[in-house]
């Protein structure tokens, strides 16, 4: 697989004391859908600004399809880059909107015609050419420029926080409009975002990004069940943390000291463990409950304290020992037996279990900060 984006130790800092990216390194295939996660602040923005060309950096080289794009402005990148206010030109109708792009460029009109036809038919805006922005709906404006985007046939689409904020039906909408669209197209999507259901939706490769530095570069499924650190783990999915110290091993297994008592793991991303403090991270959906619970290596009682509804399963929240609180994704017909207050087992197998070794690259941090977010 080529790599269409390839950036090494990018540095970026706004005056001298806010270092914005810290020797940032990365590739991505050609025709990825690469999704950069993170907190707000964390440096999505500066990023996506630097290899859309707007913003100069420090150092480090950064190439577009092999070519180093020291200087080279942001027409000259085969990139376009779609902000997050989604601006159409009010004043022009859709058709002139999406041409605007190929008119800079100073193409033929004949050539303008075909493109503009094509790129609204993609996002089946056919038919549309004459109207205003104004006699839009909201989705529709931004299809709209979903199109000026894409007509100038870019290997690259750069697209900063397009879907956080605007209402959730359009943001599902939208989501299904950027799968749709990258299929269809072919080329590399590059999206920033800092929710995690957007994220997992619509990513092929995932970056995980903390103050200036990556975190866990992968396939959403790879982060999600073997997280590099607790901040990965915390930003991919909702997860059930619990600080312990590791006694020991036996066999695969791990016997993991905790204000709960022992628990056992049998997957850890770190090696001689023995000794260390560690963040034992299971996910909701891997907590059984009652006679379900049975077989777990893992069991403990727990009161059932309160619960949030999602339609096909609810999650249960269960006070451990008075001590931990755990989360458990409990399949809907089975949480309408449980009721609130009263103690239930609740259970883990030891291979769903993970023991995180890493709070966070960033050096310093402990694993209660990043655990409870501090
Ligand atoms: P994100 O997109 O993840 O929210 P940004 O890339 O916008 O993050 O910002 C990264 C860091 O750089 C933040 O600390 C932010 O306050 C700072 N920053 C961004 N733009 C500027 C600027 N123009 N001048 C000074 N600091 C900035």
């Amino acid at each position: 697989m080529s790599k269409i984006i390839q950036a090494k130790g990018i540095v970026k800092w706004y005056g001298k004391t806010v270092l914005a990216l810290n020797k940032v390194s990365f590739e991505v295939d050609d025709g990825d859908f690469f999704v950069i996660i993170g907190p707000s602040g964390c440096g999505k923005s500066t990023l996506m600004k630097i290899m859309g060309g707007i913003l100069d950096y420090d150092s480090g080289e950064f190439y577009i399809d092999g070519k180093n794009m020291k200087g080279v402005p942001p027409h000259k990148r085969d990139v376009s880059m779609m902000l997050e206010t989604y601006a159409v030109f009010p004043h022009m109708n859709v058709f002139d909107n999406v041409a605007f792009g190929l008119r800079m460029m100073g193409k033929d009109k004949g050539y303008i015609d075909s493109k503009v036809k094509e790129a609204l038919a993609l996002v089946e805006m056919g038919g549309f050419e004459n109207r205003s922005p104004l006699e839009l709906s909201g989705g529709q404006r931004q299809r709209v420029a979903l199109a000026r985007s894409i007509v100038i046939e870019p290997k690259v689409l750069l697209l900063d926080e397009p879907i956080s904020h605007v209402d959730y039906m359009l943001q599902r909408k939208l989501m299904e409009d950027f799968k749709i669209l990258h299929r269809k197209l072919g080329i590399t999507f590059i999206l920033t975002t800092h929710v995690q259901e957007h994220a997992l939706t619509l990513a092929d490769t995932m970056m995980v990004m903390n103050t200036g530095v990556i975190e866990h570069l992968g396939k959403p499924d790879e982060i999600y069940r073997t997280p590099r650190t607790v901040f990965a783990a915390r930003f991919v999915g909702d997860v059930n943390l619990i600080p312990g110290e590791v006694a020991s091993k036996h066999g695969k297994e791990y016997f993991v000291n905790t204000e709960i008592g022992e628990l056992r793991s049998s997957i850890s991303n770190g090696e001689d463990l023995i000794g260390k403090k560690v963040a034992y991270e299971i996910r909701p959906e891997f907590i059984e409950v009652e006679n379900d619970s049975a077989t777990c290596e893992n069991r403990l009682k727990g009161k059932f304290i309160r619960y949030y509804y999602f339609g096909n399963y609810v999650e249960c929240v269960f006070n451990l020992k008075g001590k931990v609180e755990v989360k458990a994704a409990v399949p809907a017909e089975k949480a309408i037996n449980l009721e609130l207050e009263k103690e239930y087992f609740v259970g883990w197998r030891s291979s769903d279990a993970v023991l995180l070794a890493k709070p966070s690259v960033i050096e310093g941090l402990n694993i209660e900060e990043v655990i409870y977010g501090k």
